[in-house]
């Protein structure tokens, strides 16, 4: 038997609990896994809190992430003990996830931990830290280098923005972060943040073109904000947008598009293909201060993930949450 938080749907009645299963609930899969950290990402907190519809099958095992060791395996890539890491794929959504002590995976969807991490880093970084690592491969592949201008992060005392933060002024980027969290400053600019704007600059409706201030994004929040982070690219800049924690429309003109050249770029961790994956989570290991993590990151257990989910939608977590699911 193994504990596992549990969301299931009974007569449109929601209901979330931690469990203990045994290994028949989990699906078919070549590698069984005995996970050791999870963590709660943005998507977590929406499935078990039932927000958004995130989880299209019941019962569903939340969490998107994980890291452990193989338990069995039957993919001749993977022995047991070996430490492993996965993100998305689905798995939290549509397949068992990782907020359980075990689970049972495709092979293909792996990845060997990399050397740099121990399972619990893996987890401070996470999905979050992940895509944030795969917004900066998108600038970088883009053209946009620490002398081309200033970087603007969205959502920077959440997630993926502490990471992007990080990891972008370790990269020699000037950033700058904006949060609605004025009580954050010290931390954002602990992690590398060069300039802090306040939320509401760019949260309602604004000009089609701004004054040119940036010359790359990482957006995590959507709506307004994405449209007036494009108005105020300069010409030729880059904007990537991952997230919709503002909301999922984009309320834009075309005017950065076609008067400055602005490209936007689309970024998924979910079903991003292997290698990228495998670029992104070496990177982190060259790119991110490890020391930050510590700062970044706080630990929780697993029963307490049901009520932290919450409070990070209500926007009251800074940084990443870890979830210890042996305790
Ligand atoms: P967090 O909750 O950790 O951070 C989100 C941050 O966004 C908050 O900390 C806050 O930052 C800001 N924010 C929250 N609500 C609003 C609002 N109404 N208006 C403006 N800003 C707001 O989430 P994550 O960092 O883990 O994820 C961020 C987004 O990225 C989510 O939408 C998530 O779904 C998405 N995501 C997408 C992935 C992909 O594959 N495309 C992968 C991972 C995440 P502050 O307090 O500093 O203002």
């Amino acid at each position: 038997m193994f504990k596992s938080i549990l969301i299931d749907k009974i007569d449109s009645q929601y209901k979330v609990e931690l469990c203990d299963a045994d290994e028949s609930t989990l699906p078919e899969g070549e590698v069984v896994v005995d996970i050791q950290y999870s963590s709660l990402n943005y998507k977590d907190a929406l499935a078990i809190t039932g927000k958004s519809p995130v989880v299209r099958r019941f019962p569903m095992i939340p969490g998107i992430d994980f890291a452990g060791t193989v338990a069995s395996s039957s993919n001749p890539d993977f022995d047991a003990g070996m430490p492993v890491v996965l993100n998305g794929w689905g798995v939290g959504e549509v397949h068992m996830g990782g907020l359980s002590q075990k689970a049972r995976v495709n092979g293909d969807w792996l990845v060997p931990l990399p050397e740099a991490f121990d399972a619990k880093q893996a987890m401070a970084i996470g999905t979050a830290g992940y895509t944030a690592m795969l917004c900066v491969l998108e600038l970088e592949n883009h053209g946009v280098t620490p002398d081309k201008g200033d970087i603007l992060v969205t959502g920077a005392a959440g997630g993926v923005g502490s990471v992007a933060v990080s990891i972008l002024s370790k990269l020699g980027y000037r950033v700058i972060a904006l949060t609605g969290r004025p009580e954050e400053s010290d931390y954002v600019t602990g992690l590398g943040a060069a300039e802090i704007i306040n939320r509401s600059e760019l949260s309602e409706p604004g000009k089609p073109l701004a004054k040119e201030r940036w010359a790359g994004v990482v957006d995590v929040v959507g709506s307004h904000v994405l449209a007036n982070a494009c108005a105020g690219t300069q010409y030729g800049g880059v904007v990537t947008a991952c997230g919709l924690a503002g909301g999922m429309d984009f309320p834009a003109t075309v005017a950065p598009f076609i008067l400055r050249g602005v490209t936007l770029v689309g970024v998924d961790s979910v079903m991003c293909p292997k290698p990228k994956r495998l670029e992104a989570w070496e990177r982190l290991g060259q790119d991110l201060d490890l020391s930050k993590l510590g700062s970044i990151a706080h630990e929780i257990g697993l029963s307490e993930a049901i009520d932290t989910a919450q409070d990070l939608l209500d926007g009251k977590v800074r940084g990443r949450v870890i979830v210890d699911v042996n305790r």
